[in-house]
């Protein structure tokens, strides 16, 4: 019988949590009643926390200036610091990243035409933004390498009525973009990247950010750099940015003189203090997201069934999501996978699933064949991981993930009676 350590995890569960392991084997599994492992549940959530005077120290800032929102002195600051990391002209803070990419899309497509090409296999709300935006969503496919768009699964989808490309980075590595501006150079077509999940990464020389005509990322606590909420949209383009930043605020250029339909997506004060705290120590964050990482290559590398997807070290990445394809011996199918997860307060899940054009939504959307999202989809799961989760957790999880491993056939079973 395979055996697990349990550990208990009451109110300060970090550490030593190992050593109060005892063993552990299907019939304790708290899908069957036993004791869950954790009890207070891992996420796949960033969470990070910087320190709580650093935070108010910035925001001693903009107290002292008695300025809350309007560009503050806290968010020119951000934008600056930002368009540095990103070695871009300009960064247009904005309220979230799906109203920042709403913002783009309303900027950068063009006039007279319906449709936008994005990926069917992608964040969950993506074609809710595109209909915002007042765009009618045609799902393209992935390339099975990356589970990024590419050049050729975008250009199928062109056709009189596109009006703008959207290539959105998965969230493990990179989508590979350069392909695909110049697949919107020839079709004359703008292109704007979601960065949201590459915001740390590089493509060889290039610096995420600087991609496409504009790039847009998330500043909510489940990402990286988190400001509690917030976004930001990145460009080199001087006209893009300063008809952003007229959009973002009502519209209005001077007071009383409103100069094009906007609408309110500002970002305030202590959403920058927040993520100009949270920039002071992303170097740290990446440093200790390596770590839970090569804990989990360790932890999983002898699961059969179990492939970790590995980071390219190239691509300077954050090492923040740790996602996990289920294949063949694999014993139990994905979604029986996670329930036992999740009753151990193992929070995983199923990654950009069902697709989005296997949702019912209540605006149109369009598309041809999806064969490889539609094998795809089904396949992948993440895994707890970021600030909240220690390498104990993830030696915890890697001992559970191989209990599963040698067991499926017996757990199927239980599962089904
Ligand atoms: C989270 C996320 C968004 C939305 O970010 P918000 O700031 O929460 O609106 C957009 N795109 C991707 C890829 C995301 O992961």
């Amino acid at each position: 019988m395979t055996a697990v350590p349990t550990v208990d995890t009451g109110a300060h569960a970090t550490g030593n949590s190992l050593g109060r392991a005892t063993t552990r084997s299907v019939d304790d599994l708290a899908a069957f009643g036993g004791v869950p492992l954790f009890s207070t549940p891992r996420s796949a959530s960033n969470l990070v926390q910087p320190p709580a005077d650093t935070v108010l120290g910035y925001c001693d800032v903009s107290l002292a200036a008695h300025r809350y929102t309007n560009n503050g002195p806290l968010v020119q600051e951000l934008e600056a610091r930002l368009a540095r990391f990103h070695e871009t002209r300009h960064c247009v803070a904005v309220a979230n990243a799906f109203w920042g990419l709403v913002l783009a899309m309303r900027a950068l497509a063009l006039p007279g035409r319906a449709e936008i090409v994005l990926p069917s296999l992608t964040y969950r709300r993506m074609g809710d933004v595109a209909w915002w935006a007042g765009l009618i969503p045609r799902f393209c496919d992935v390339d099975p390498a990356t589970l990024a768009p590419s050049a050729a699964t975008m250009a199928a989808c062109i056709n009189d009525d596109t009006a703008l490309l959207l290539a959105v980075h998965p969230i493990v590595n990179c989508c590979e973009v350069e392909p695909i501006e110049q697949l919107a150079q020839t079709s004359g077509l703008p292109l704007l990247v979601d960065g949201v999940e590459s915001c740390y990464e590089r493509l060889r020389s290039r610096k995420v950010g600087g991609f496409g005509n504009a790039e847009v990322f998330s500043l909510h606590a489940s990402k990286l750099i988190n400001g509690f909420e917030g976004g930001y949209v990145t460009t080199s383009n001087d006209d893009l940015a300063g008809r952003l930043r007229l959009m973002r605020g009502f519209g209005f250029n001077g007071p009383d003189n409103v100069e094009m339909l906007g609408f309110n997506s500002k970002l305030n004060e202590i959403h920058a203090a927040m993520a100009l705290a949270c920039l002071d120590g992303l170097d740290e964050q990446v440093a200790a997201n390596r770590r839970r990482y090569l804990t989990y290559v360790d932890a999983l590398h002898t699961i059969p069934g179990a492939d970790l997807l590995r980071f390219d070290e190239a691509q300077q990445p954050s090492y923040k999501n740790i996602v996990v394809e289920l294949g063949a011996p694999w014993p139990l199918s994905r979604d029986d996978t996670l329930r036992i997860l999740h009753a151990e307060g193992i929070l995983a899940r199923a990654y950009y699933s069902p697709a989005l054009h296997q949702r019912p939504t209540s605006y149109p959307a369009r598309w041809g064949d999806l064969p490889v999202t539609e094998q795809l989809t089904g396949r992948y799961m993440l895994l707890p991981s970021g600030a909240r989760v220690t390498t104990d957790d993830i030696v915890v999880i890697g001992a559970l993930l191989d209990l599963l491993a040698r067991s499926g056939e017996r757990i199927s079973r239980r599962l089904a009676s």
